[in-house]
């Protein structure tokens, strides 16, 4: 999708604006989702105490020293709530970000409840000047399951922070977690119905990996049952045919940024997958697509 709107190769540039999560907030929050190991999704260059442009700029080195030039270059707010402040204070981070001569956009993941119109409506304006996307952490269309990992929001406000930013012109992303407690293949296949109703440009799916030292782990120790990750036979082959149920349901319009995830191993209690890269596990989704003769959205209902 990217390098459609771009017209080049893009490279994300992932920086940290260390921003509180509302749910973690030792000042009100709920105590954090019961899976959330913030620090597994920040690279190496982002921690500290570095401004954006520094982080931005030593991005740029770390990406060119690994032979990954590109065309353009997308900031990308991924860790924590990066819309959990004033909108004075967010104005000034986003323009510190696509002020910066090599950015031509950012992405800027967040909570569906951490967004307002007044936000929206100055996002809005940046996008009118740079490309400016939305993230939005859904995890899953259930509210019984979002309650049960403590997510602290629930799928309608999801609905309208999506309903919101796309009214606004501003390009959507929302990313699922597969295989939290007690969903099973079936119902995340179910879902795909209700995501097809949400007007969003692009999704990440990723399977469920347990962090160590979460409530999540607690919960993993306890009750193994409630995991289908957990359960008997489900393997790395049932999650690529979990996948491939998923696709084939799924709109067609919706483009797919990412299926997998890999967190470090030492930060993971339990690697459902069995630790498999996920480009190998890419190439058995697609030789899996192409062997039946399925593309996506071939069983999606028009
Ligand atoms: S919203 Fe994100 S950062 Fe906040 S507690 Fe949940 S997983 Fe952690």
């Amino acid at each position: 999708m990217m390098r459609q709107r771009f017209g080049g190769r893009v490279q994300k540039l992932s920086i940290d604006a260390a921003m509180v999560c509302p749910n973690r907030d030792a000042r009100g929050g709920r105590g954090g989702c019961t899976f959330c190991l913030n620090e597994a999704f920040s690279p190496s260059y982002c921690r500290g105490v570095k401004s954006l442009c520094e982080q931005i700029d030593e991005g740029l080195r770390f990406h060119l020293s690994r032979g990954r030039s590109a065309d353009y270059y997308v900031a990308y707010l991924q860790a924590g709530t990066n819309t959990n402040a004033s909108v004075d204070r967010l104005r000034k981070l986003y323009a510190e970000v696509l002020d910066h001569p090599r950015i031509s956009g950012l992405i800027i993941g967040t909570r569906p409840d951490a967004v307002s119109s007044e936000k929206l409506d100055m996002l809005a304006d940046f996008s009118t000047k740079k490309y400016v996307a939305v993230e939005y952490g859904v995890e899953s269309t259930s509210d019984a399951t979002l309650s049960h990992v403590n997510r602290g929001h629930s799928f309608d406000d999801a609905r309208w922070a999506i309903g919101a930013t796309r009214e606004r012109g501003i390009d959507v992303g929302a990313h699922f977690i597969l295989g939290l407690p007690n969903e099973r293949p079936e119902q995340l296949i179910e879902q795909t119905d209700k995501i097809n109703e949400l007007d969003i440009n692009y999704i990440k799916f990723h399977q469920l990996q347990i962090f160590r030292s979460t409530p999540m782990a607690e919960e993993w120790a306890l009750h193994p049952e409630r995991f289908m990750f957990g359960a008997e036979g489900f393997s790395a082959s049932s999650y690529v045919d979990l996948l491939v149920a998923i696709l084939r349901r799924l709109a067609p319009t919706i483009s797919l940024d990412r299926l997998f995830a890999l967190a470090p191993r030492h930060l993971t209690l339990h690697s459902p997958l069995g630790g498999l890269r996920p480009d190998i596990l890419k190439n058995m989704l697609v030789s899996r697509m192409l062997s039946g003769g399925f593309v996506q959205g071939d069983l999606y209902n028009y």
